[in-house]
């Protein structure tokens, strides 16, 4: 499937949801894999082009007729896979080979077996792609499932080596930089310094990304890379930055050396921080500004439950540290489907307790293809993809009502949205506008 004449490839990243309770305007993420998919292209001689739908006024339509590409790449995640066969199918219809990539694909490629779409990805490296573009035998590419006649062949799907990841194309980031932020950190760039994660924890599918296999950039490299971008924040999105004490210090001596000066945002478990007070405060001496930690619950026997290999302890000591030395602390929560109305009251406790600034809650979400998800089987309350995006009750809760759940989770919400707003941060958002749209969802999700 050679394109010989229109080189031209449009790269999509769906908008994340239709509701105006998306986050929008508070967290919008740039599209990192489609800006390393853009050099691997432009590389192998195509000519592609980005369409966002967080940032996008022309609507995916108009830009297909107005571009013809040969061929649409989507990407995204479980809960935006409506919107990825929406926009598959308008591609197909439009003449142009179409291709899914993404965290979902790479785990639920079936889920895109249909007749408007033609390849589906199942690794992260860009090059599958562009070796499909170019012609090469189906059966030839790792990681990719196609069509032989109407049946659907899946590869073999490889662990990737992320150090053989090109540098990706922030063109399309540049132009955007009035909207590619995360929180009161505007613009800030994706960066990636090692995909997958050597933790188990049992509600997690970011570890079973890559065929399971961690896999970690040169370190040396990953600085470089940072010095090139014309941005001050920079937003590691590894699912765990902390990880490697020894890689850590040396990344803080290249940035010294370098004399790098930049905010950074990352993801570390709560254990690691507690056991590495000293290499915090010389990370806050960088300039690492927020630290996402998954502190998940305010009961020790969920850490045992969710397979954390940490404990309340290292959750309490973590958070004291990070006070202590100024970074700001995103605690990230799981409010489980087991709850009672006084474990969403603990965790309400737990933070004004620790006095932690920044809470995040998602609501407990059985993967879509895990063993987790087995163990719910005959409680799923939906298989509307466009759920599960940690903000819905997918499951019947064991010990409350729908309703009842839904009444603690808001009122839980409600409580951590009022805290903040007094304590005077995120002063971008539009609290009336989000307080308000909780008291209506208190009895239900309704966006
Ligand atoms: S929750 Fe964090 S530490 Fe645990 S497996 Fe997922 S990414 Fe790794």
């Amino acid at each position: 499937m050679k394109m010989e004449q229109n080189k031209r490839i449009l790269l999509v990243h769906p908008e994340i949801s239709r509701t105006k309770y998306n986050f929008a305007g508070i967290i919008d993420n740039e599209p990192l894999e489609l800006e390393y998919l853009w050099t691997a292209l432009e590389n192998a001689g195509f000519e592609p082009h980005i369409w966002d739908g967080q940032v996008e006024t022309e609507p995916f339509v108009k830009r297909l007729s107005e571009l013809s590409p040969a061929a649409v790449y989507i990407c995204g995640r479980t809960r935006q896979e409506g919107f990825m066969k929406e926009y598959a199918r308008a591609a197909k219809s439009a003449g142009a080979v179409t291709m899914i990539g993404g965290l979902h694909a790479q785990r639920c490629a079936s889920r895109f077996f249909t007749d408007y779409i033609d390849f589906v990805f199942t690794g992260f490296d860009p090059a599958p792609a562009a070796e499909i573009l170019l012609g090469k035998e189906p059966r030839r590419v790792r990681s990719v499932c196609w069509k032989r006649g109407r049946k659907w062949v899946k590869n073999l799907s490889a662990p990737d080596d992320i150090n053989t990841l090109p540098r990706p194309d922030r063109t399309y980031f540049y132009e955007h930089t009035d909207r590619y932020r995360y929180l009161e950190l505007k613009p800030a760039a994706h960066v990636r310094a090692s995909y997958s994660c050597p933790y188990r924890c049992s509600f997690c599918i970011r570890n079973a990304m890559n065929c399971g296999t961690y896999s970690a950039r040169d370190i040396a490299d990953v600085v470089d890379e940072i010095a090139g971008i014309e941005c001050e924040n920079i937003y590691f999105i590894d699912d765990d930055f902390l990880f490697g004490e020894e890689r850590l210090r040396t990344f803080i001596r290249l940035v010294k050396e370098r004399n790098i000066r930049k905010r950074y945002v990352c993801y570390g478990r709560a254990d690691f921080v507690a056991a590495h007070p000293e290499l915090m405060k010389e990370l806050r001496d960088i300039g690492f500004y927020y630290v996402l930690v998954g502190l998940e619950a305010a009961d020790e026997s969920y850490l045992d439950r969710y397979s954390k290999r940490s404990d309340m302890g290292a959750n309490e000591k973590a958070v004291k540290i990070l006070n202590d030395l100024g970074i700001n602390a995103m605690g990230m929560f799981i409010t489980d489907l087991d709850f009672t109305a006084k474990e969403f009251r603990s965790i309400w406790k737990w933070v004004v307790k620790h006095d932690l600034k920044h809470a995040a809650i998602s609501i407990y979400t059985p993967e879509m293809n895990t063993p987790e998800i087995k163990n719910y089987r005959g409680r799923l309350l939906t298989h509307d993809p466009s759920h599960w995006d940690y903000l819905h009750v997918v499951a019947k809760p064991s010990k409350l009502s729908v309703r009842a759940y839904y009444f603690h989770y808001h009122v839980l919400l409600i409580r951590l949205f009022i805290r903040a707003w007094r304590q005077g941060i995120y002063d971008f958002i539009d609290y009336k506008f989000f307080i308000g749209s909780m008291v209506k969802n208190l009895f239900r999700f309704g966006g």
